[in-house]
């Protein structure tokens, strides 16, 4: 493969822009291929390279790269009005009533403009709904590019420190971060300080560090520490949103209400978008209905609005989910075998369109009985003492690995996969089984 372009450029943008990038996981080693164009499930280079891509646009491309003729004449026909007015328009409250019909514990939203703005958002609401300032997070959660969320922790949930300069201290010790499926450390920590929580956030699948599925009741406890000590229960579903679940959600399959819950990515057909959802009564202390501040120039942005609309619209009357969560099964499946045979020692995670590979060092004894299709922590698996559960367990895996020796190897046979050991890979209603098959073979190789 020639790369020659796309050095060129690089090299330009490493002028210009911070990093030669505008988000940092964009930045892979030794320089990122600049893309040309989607066709379908492929994206093109910018040097004519061709890749079956699981990237997705980390996440919001829900049918790949060629939109359905519904959603681009939507896209076209709101672009052509004039792209926005500060005044309302139909088109957002078609969207606020779809989500609230299909989402069960949502009766309310307030759109924004980005995953990071709807958890900022989010945050704000619980510590002025509730009066109170700490919120509880899991490690290795991700929110976006939030200064509150932005924490470490060590062994000690309370000592949470900013995860990047330029975050005051004290704005870290609002902030508990707990190991995720840790039903002890979020219940020590609730008879501690339960009284000063606003909520608990969490994404319901930790989908930015290497997909950990929750084990068997553990939001169930949390959902009850939350009523129990008047905390708002906040699911992330950045992610999860209209992919796990299908247009129920995460929350949905799960079976647990949350209190509020954000929204991004596949919510906005592709275009910027973030929002918050919850009971009336919570969101209705955002401005101008109660007194929580929150306001913005784009916010439901008419293109956006049309385009999350048409797109879950296709979705809910076509067979979008089918296709997606049965080639994720197929790759995650194929996947385990090819694993069982050249590295047991690895962990498949996964559920629905999402997958990922985790390069865990430890293997089972025996392979028989191993989740058929994805980690889903389930107890009888032989592998259920070793599996990821949290953040931790993911970090002490061979990340490097995957970055410096697999990624490469898999871009060099055209399947492009995210760069990192954390990151999840999506399938989209435009891949095939030939995508799948070829990229199971190069998974056979580059194992
Ligand atoms: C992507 C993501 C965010 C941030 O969304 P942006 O649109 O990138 O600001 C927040 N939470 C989760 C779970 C995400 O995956």
């Amino acid at each position: 493969m020639n790369h020659d372009r796309s050095r060129d450029l690089y090299d330009r943008a490493l002028s210009v822009l911070a990093g030669g990038v505008n988000s940092s996981v964009r930045a892979s080693m030794p320089y990122p291929f600049f893309a040309e164009r989607g066709d379908g499930a492929h994206l093109v280079d910018a040097d004519g390279n061709r890749y079956v891509d699981y990237v997705m646009g980390y996440g919001p491309l829900l049918f790949g790269h060629d939109l359905p003729d519904p959603v681009t004449a939507a896209i076209q026909q709101h672009a052509s009005q004039g792209p926005m007015y500060g005044a309302p328009t139909e088109i957002e409250v078609e969207l606020a009533e779809f989500v609230t019909r299909h989402v069960p514990s949502v009766e309310m939203l307030r759109f924004v403009n980005s995953g990071t703005e709807a958890t900022v958002s989010a945050v704000r609401l619980a510590r002025g709904y509730t009066g109170r300032d700490k919120i509880v997070v899991m490690q290795g959660g991700y929110h976006g590019a939030q200064e509150s969320t932005l924490v470490e922790a060590g062994e000690d949930p309370y000592h949470t420190h900013p995860s990047s300069p330029g975050i005051p201290e004290s704005f870290a010790e609002h902030t508990i971060a707990v190991p995720f499926n840790d039903e002890e450390a979020v219940t020590e920590v609730f008879s501690e300080h339960g009284e000063e929580i606003a909520a608990v956030l969490t994404e319901p699948i930790l989908g930015n560090t290497g997909i950990v599925h929750p084990v068997d009741g553990y939001h169930r406890t949390l959902r009850d520490l939350c009523d129990e000590h008047g905390s708002l229960l906040v699911f992330d579903e950045v992610i999860t949103g209209f992919r796990v679940g299908g247009l129920q959600c995460a929350q949905g399959e799960f079976g647990i209400t949350p209190d509020l819950t954000t929204f991004g990515k596949i919510i906005g057909g592709g275009f910027p978008v973030g929002a918050v959802g919850g009971r009336a009564e919570v969101v209705e202390h955002f401005t101008p209905a109660g007194s929580v501040f929150q306001s913005g120039t784009f916010s439901g942005h008419p293109v956006t609005m049309a385009a999350g609309y048409e797109t879950l619209k296709y979705a809910a009357e076509h067979d979008v989910y089918d296709h997606v969560n049965a080639l994720g099964d197929e790759l995650r499946a194929g996947i385990r075998d090819i694993c069982e045979e050249h590295a047991p020692e690895y962990t498949v995670v996964g559920t629905d369109s999402m997958f990922k590979t985790i390069f865990t060092r430890e293997a089972p004894e025996a392979f028989e009985g191993h989740c058929e299709a994805g980690c889903t922590q389930r107890e009888t698996c032989p592998r259920y003492d070793i599996c990821p559960k949290n953040s931790a367990d993911v970090n002490a895996a061979a990340t490097d690995r995957w970055e410096r020796v697999f990624w490469q190897e898999m871009k060099e046979r055209g399947i492009w996969l995210t760069a990192n050991q954390f990151e999840s890979q999506f399938v989209s209603y435009a891949h095939t089984e030939e995508d799948v098959e070829r990229t199971l073979e190069a998974y056979k190789e580059a194992l």
